[in-house]
């Protein structure tokens, strides 16, 4: 490939003659003065190989580009050379100290231009090369190990110190971006450089020790395993270090521990159980430091199996639909029921949604949960009217995550089709929330849903933010109230809680919305919404979750159990 040589000079003749000695060698590029140079550097910095520039030219002089050239670190390391006319030492000293790679004189000798320009390339290959390296061990704004780095040393480190047990510290400011706001970025980086030389001050105490920069404001450190009470000393020491260092804000920062048990477990596993634990101190003063605990990671190891376990249990049919039945307060019939997944695992037994749905939000599995919950509830009307039964209506969960589906109408339009399912017997539960998540999407969508002729209810409802008043432009049939929200029975807060959900459900009724009361356990919440005017519950006080034999036994042949 051959390279380019940018040429800045605004002497028409001179620049000319640049070029001619240049031509045959290296393409060409030309520019007359330094602004115009910049230009073309900024556009064509990974193209341009070398530049020539004369110092004095109009708009922006030699001086001012070199200046601006080397306060970038992407232009630096494109190599100049600067054209003088005499022998003047003072403007070299001055073109050296911004960065200048070499000198040209006039009247120009075509073989030494030649020569000069073939080797500012080749040491600005080098340099570039070694800057890369550099790069791929160092921290550039610190000066120490980046993470790569680290988990390699600290593993070697591990090796030659059989006889020493270690533990896994992860560090980082509470808050450093409020930090940089109040500050800016220099001062930020000012302070991850402090922190670097507050390492760099501890390896001169303990040892062996491998310390590294993660990321932003966070650090690794790797030592010798030491006591709680050391580990608050060591603390302590940080603490008072950053108040000298900055007298104006008071830096908090938080030490998360793992004491390595498996040396041979893999170190970015360690750093993560260390953020764990540094997690715990949440910007206290008190509590700066956690050491990590297994109970820390039972929950994220917990949502790891659930995923590796899923894809499996979806073909060996473990997830099983569950139904509660609803009641109506009016006559304490049963009047319809609510679909709930249940997990039955051959090892764990019956794992509860409480715990999965959560796992399979954030991964995106929910949807096709979500999907599977849904058929399965068609077929099972349609095995209902297959056999000849009048049933009740059955109501599904919709994910907040499945709103993201844009096929999701299209998929529940489809599989009552497919199972001539009609649409009134399945009904669709959103939670209140997800319509604060994405409102016009999913008001659009509810109503397309209401076209088809499905009842929405919106689920716990009062534990958002919407207010009743938002819910005279939402497409809505039902409000399920959730009773967690309500007061214990005898609690100081019972009067006020009954009294909220009183006028909600009076409210409720202004807009023309039955509520059914979800969650009720006692008789006096059952008699208190009565009194209310609430007509429908759902609830274990009558009949918890049940296998769809149960349900079928109970729904289709003893009407009711409660008179
Ligand atoms: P949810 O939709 O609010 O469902 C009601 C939950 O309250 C169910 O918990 C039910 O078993 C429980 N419950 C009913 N009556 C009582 C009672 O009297 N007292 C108490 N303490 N609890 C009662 P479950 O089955 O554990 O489900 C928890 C959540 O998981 C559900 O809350 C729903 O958000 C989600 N979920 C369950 N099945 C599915 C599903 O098939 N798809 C989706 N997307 N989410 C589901
Ligand atoms: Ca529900
Ligand atoms: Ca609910």
């Amino acid at each position: 490939m051959e390279n380019t040589v940018l040429v800045v000079e605004d002497n028409e003749i001179n620049r000319e003659l640049l070029v001619t000695i240049l031509e045959g060698t290296y393409n060409v590029l030309e520019a007359d003065n330094g602004k115009k140079a910049l230009d073309i550097l900024w556009k064509l910095k990974n193209k341009v190989s070398a530049v020539i520039t004369d110092l004095i030219m109009p708009e922006m002089d030699g001086f001012q580009f070199l200046e601006e050239y080397s306060s970038s670190p992407e232009l630096s390391t494109i190599p100049v050379i600067v054209s003088t006319s005499q022998s003047d030492s003072e403007s070299e000293v001055k073109c050296l100290g911004y960065g200048a790679w070499d000198f040209i004189k006039k009247p120009y000798n075509a073989e030494i231009i030649r020569f000069r320009v073939k080797n500012v390339i080749e040491r600005s290959e080098l340099y570039v090369l070694r800057k890369l390296r550099y790069q791929e061990q160092f921290d550039t704004l610190t000066g120490i190990y980046i993470q790569n780095m680290f988990v390699h040393q600290t593993k070697k480190m591990l090796k030659e110190n059989p006889d020493i047990e270690f533990m896994l510290l992860h560090f980082d400011i509470y808050q450093f971006q409020v930090y940089n706001s109040v500050f800016g970025r220099r001062e930020g980086d000012k302070l991850i450089c402090h922190i670097a030389d507050m390492l760099r001050e501890l390896e001169k105490h303990i040892k062996p020790v491998t310390y590294c920069r993660i990321e932003a404001d966070v650090f690794g450190i790797c030592m010798p395993r030491k006591d709680g009470e050391f580990i608050q000393r060591l603390m302590d020491e940080f603490q008072k270090d950053l108040k000298a260092y900055q007298r104006d804000y008071n830096i908090l920062s938080n030490l998360g521990v793992f004491y390595i048990e498996d040396r041979e477990a893999s170190v970015p596993a360690m750093i993560d159980h260390a953020k764990l634990a540094s997690k715990e101190c949440k910007g206290s003063y008190i509590q700066n430091y956690y050491i990590y605990t297994e109970q820390m990671g039972k929950s994220i190891e917990e949502a790891q199996a659930i995923v590796n376990d899923m894809e499996q249990a979806m073909k060996e049919e473990q997830f099983v639909l569950y139904l509660q039945p609803k009641y109506s307060l009016a006559d304490y019939r049963l009047k319809g029921a609510e679909v709930l997944i249940r997990w039955v695992t051959p090892d764990k037994g019956m794992v509860s949604p409480g715990k999965f749905i959560p796992v399979f939000e954030k991964n995106g599995l929910i949807m096709k949960l979500d999907y599977y919950v849904w058929e399965q509830s068609c077929r099972l009307i349609r095995s209902w009217l297959d056999r000849g039964i009048k049933p009740f209506p059955v109501s599904v969960n919709i994910s907040r995550v499945s709103m993201y589906n844009p096929r999701m109408v299209e998929e529940i339009h489809e599989l009552t089709l497919k199972y001539d399912v009609p649409a009134e017997l399945f009904q669709l539960e959103l939670t209140e929330s997800a319509y604060t998540d994405n409102p016009e999407a999913i008001k659009r969508a509810m109503r397309q849903l209401q076209e088809y002729g499905h009842t929405i209810l919106m689920d716990d409802f009062g534990s958002g933010y919407s207010s009743l008043n938002t819910l005279k432009d939402i497409s809505v049939d039902v409000l399920k109230l959730d009773m967690k929200f309500m007061a214990a029975s005898g609690s100081e807060n019972q009067k006020r809680s009954e009294s909220i959900v009183a006028n909600v459900i009076r409210l409720a009724k202004d807009l023309d919305l039955p509520v059914i009361a979800e969650g009720v356990e006692e008789k006096e919440q059952v008699e208190f919404l009565s009194s209310v005017g609430c007509e429908y519950v759902q609830g274990y006080y009558f009949a918890k979750p049940m296998p769809v034999k149960e349900y079928e036994t109970l729904a289709f042949q003893v009407e009711s159990v409660f008179r």
